[in-house]
């Protein structure tokens, strides 16, 4: 049996001035959208922003619902107003940022599997990757050159 391995390189930016201006710039319409989340039961708000190819900002946050699964994530949210409102527009970047409610979350909040997915779906449709900005509330910074390097092995409809 064959023994394989991966890496994965990310780079991390000790504090917000190290980053590049349109990153830092991005983080911080991620950090005004946690101010829209709908957050009543977990209080964890999460904010996102995306920068599209055009130079246009767009922000999201999660919103919940009284019926659990419902709830969307802050990811998809931004995702999805991307799509929707800037259609075939590539998306260059997303930041992402949370607010926890008992805590200052110090290490970067990366992204559940389901907004992996969707990431990974958007990268496939638009044949490009999406840098990942992603921060806690403080803390350091990690930046990821491509969704996929988050989700390796990912689904795709190369199997369909
Ligand atoms: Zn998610």
């Amino acid at each position: 049996m064959k023994k394989k391995s991966s890496r994965l390189e990310w780079k991390v930016a000790e504090k917000l001035s190290d980053l590049p201006k349109k990153d830092a710039k991005l983080l911080a319409l991620a950090t005004s959208s946690l101010e829209n989340a709908y957050a009543p039961y977990s209080k964890f708000h999460v904010g996102a922003a995306i920068l599209l190819e055009n130079g246009k900002m767009l922000g999201g946050s999660n919103q919940e619902n009284a019926a659990y699964p419902m709830c969307l994530c802050a990811e998809r949210v931004a995702l999805s107003a991307a799509a929707s409102q800037y259609p075939k527009m590539l998306i260059k970047t997303m930041a992402i940022t949370v607010k926890a409610p008992n805590q200052i979350v110090q290490q970067p909040a990366m992204p559940c599997g389901s907004c992996r997915q969707a990431l990974c779906e958007m990268e496939f449709q638009q044949k490009k990757d999406i840098k990942l900005v992603i921060r806690g509330e403080e803390g350091v910074i990690y930046i990821f050159k491509s969704a996929k390097d988050i989700l390796p092995f990912s689904f795709d409809a190369t199997f369909l």
